[in-house]
């Protein structure tokens, strides 16, 4: 297009030259040509007119050309400015804004404060099981489901809501002059709503639920570092929770995040100057009150909060990574003192879901067992039955390694989960460990009774051994043993001990000690 123009301009000088020779050559001959009659001389000064306006009207054509030309440059210049701009803004994939748009939105709308009685709303948003249609279905699908869910988070929210995409599966929603906490309650379950339904690519349902943080700002937010950092302390809980997909930032919240954050330095610390160890609470035949192994239970004594529980310490480690690392310490201590114990006495040690995703798990297991000498045959593996069902292939190759060197597998809290004869008859299961809270409940509830009974006839029919766990008083004892429980543990008996103290239970040792009740 521009070639052709630059063509054409080319031809229109040289006219404009041609002209302006031949106008040069006949005012020669006026001027020179003394011979020429007056007609001739009024011919010829006629033709110079002609053809200086032939030349003015060239010259004319020409400039027009030339400015006709410069704006179209203009404006080709700033389209492709504006493009720019636009691309820089913009997330590739989706079309989106990005988080550099973003960052500028929320600033403007921290700019611009609500009238009195409204407010705007910053809603951070994280995809459940994206990173599981990337892992399964490959990246393509991926990219197809980000898509979708951009899509659907448009129709959802309200016209004139900046939704961003910030990187990965993490999308925002700004929100603005809201009527209040309630209207934004409003847009976060449209979104929730728009991503129930399954996305379908090629045929394969992917289910992509959300998880959404609030913070409605200026009253909790200053600044856009604040509002963001509240958003996504109250998204954090909301992904922890798995009863609601919603959560609006709240002080108590906060306070609980920075204690959990402080915590988890400390443990890191902790974990670093091997200051976690295992304790051993023994397990009992409960016919012969004989000891007939451990459980390893990890014991965490802070220097000023004194006794953590480990309810509290082991999520931590599981979210933070730092389980293997503890979860091997732990083992290793625990298989040295159980290496003291008479021969068929064994160890129990419980092992997180979260472990089990680690397919190198087994060969680490064994690796310690190796090492510090401790037959695998006198090692029981404690597992929950969610960590089964939450992933299981993982599981069943992990434990499959375990259960052929010939480690136990005990299913722990039986009852309290997704228990399926599927999950018994599949992987092998050894031993289940009735939950506490029946045994508690038993003198209290006929149905606790029945369902202890249910289960120990369930666990017998398969040839398991069934182990009662949090056995307070002789009461509890009884009835389980005439419901035909055999194994039991709790406090009747006793506590955890040291490493040290667990000698104490074997006849013989020098500090040997009784069990209490
Ligand atoms: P769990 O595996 O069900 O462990 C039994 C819990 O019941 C222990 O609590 C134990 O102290 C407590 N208990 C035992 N007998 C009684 C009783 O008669 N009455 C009452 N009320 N409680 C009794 P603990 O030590 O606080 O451990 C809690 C949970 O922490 C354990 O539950 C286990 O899931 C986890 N845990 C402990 N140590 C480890 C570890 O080394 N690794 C992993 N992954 N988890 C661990
Ligand atoms: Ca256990
Ligand atoms: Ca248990």
């Amino acid at each position: 297009m521009r070639h052709r123009a630059s063509i054409q301009d080319l031809g229109l000088v040289l006219a404009v030259v041609l002209v302006a020779g031949f106008l040069f050559l006949e005012i020669e001959i006026f001027v020179h040509e003394d011979t020429a009659t007056d007609a001739e001389k009024t011919l010829a000064l006629n033709e110079v007119m002609i053809l200086g306006t032939l030349l003015s009207l060239g010259m004319l054509l020409f400039s027009w050309r030339r400015l006709r030309e410069q704006k179209s440059e203009t404006r080709r210049r700033a389209a492709a400015e504006q493009e720019a701009r636009q691309l820089a803004s913009q997330d590739v994939l989706t079309g989106l804004p990005n988080r550099r748009k973003f960052n500028d939105c929320l600033s403007a709308a921290i700019q611009a404060p609500p009238g009195s009685g409204a407010a705007h709303a910053l809603i951070m948003l994280d995809l459940n099981g994206f990173k599981q249609v990337n892992d399964v279905h490959g990246h393509g699908a991926g990219d197809e489901v980000l898509i979708l869910v951009a899509q659907r988070l448009q129709k959802a929210a309200r016209e004139g809501d900046l939704i961003a995409r910030l990187g990965g599966d993490e999308f925002a929603i700004v929100s603005q002059h809201l009527a209040g906490p309630e209207a934004a309650t409003g847009i976060a379950l449209r979104v929730i709503d728009a991503l129930t339904s399954p996305v379908v690519i090629k045929g394969v349902r992917h289910q992509v639920g959300a998880a959404l943080g609030v913070c409605m700002f200026p009253f909790e937010g200053a600044d856009a570092q604040e509002v963001m950092r509240r958003a996504d302390v109250a998204l954090y809980k909301a992904k922890a929770d798995e009863k609601s997909a919603l959560r609006f930032f709240d002080e108590v919240m906060d306070r609980h995040v920075r204690e959990r954050a402080q915590l988890e330095r400390e443990l890191r610390t902790a974990i670093a100057n091997h200051d976690i160890r295992p304790e051993f609470q023994p397990l009992i035949e409960l016919k012969s009150r004989q000891v007939v192994g451990f459980e390893a239970l990890a014991r965490w004594t802070h220097p000023s909060l004194g006794e953590i529980p480990p309810d509290r310490f082991i999520p931590i480690a599981e979210d933070s990574g730092l389980i293997q690392e503890l979860s091997d310490q732990l083992l290793r201590q625990a298989c040295q003192t159980a290496r003291q114990w008479p021969d068929g006495v064994t160890l129990a040690f419980n092992i997180s879901p979260v472990q089990l995703r680690d397919r190198q798990l087994g060969l680490r297991v064994l690796g310690i067992l190796a090492s510090t000498g401790l037959a695998p045959h006198r090692l029981e593996i404690e597992i929950t039955e969610s960590a089964l069902v939450r992933d299981l292939d993982g599981a069943k190759e992990v434990l499959g390694a375990l259960r052929d060197a010939g480690v136990r597998i005990a299913l722990d809290d039986f009852g309290t989960g997704y228990s399926s004869l599927y999950h018994l008859r599949n992987f092998k299961i050894d031993k289940i460990k009735i939950d506490r809270s029946f045994v508690e409940s038993m003198g209290a509830e006929e149905e606790s009774s029945e369902i202890v009974s249910a289960l120990v006839g369930l666990g017998r029919g398969l040839g398991l051994t069934i182990t009662a766990e949090g056995i307070e008083d002789l009461a509890q004892e009884e009835d389980l043993l005439a419901r035909g429980c055999e194994l039991g543990q709790g406090h009747l008996f006793s506590r955890a001990v040291s490493g040290t103290d667990t000698a104490a239970f074997f006849p013989g040792s020098t500090a040997e000690r009784g069990l209490s009740g």
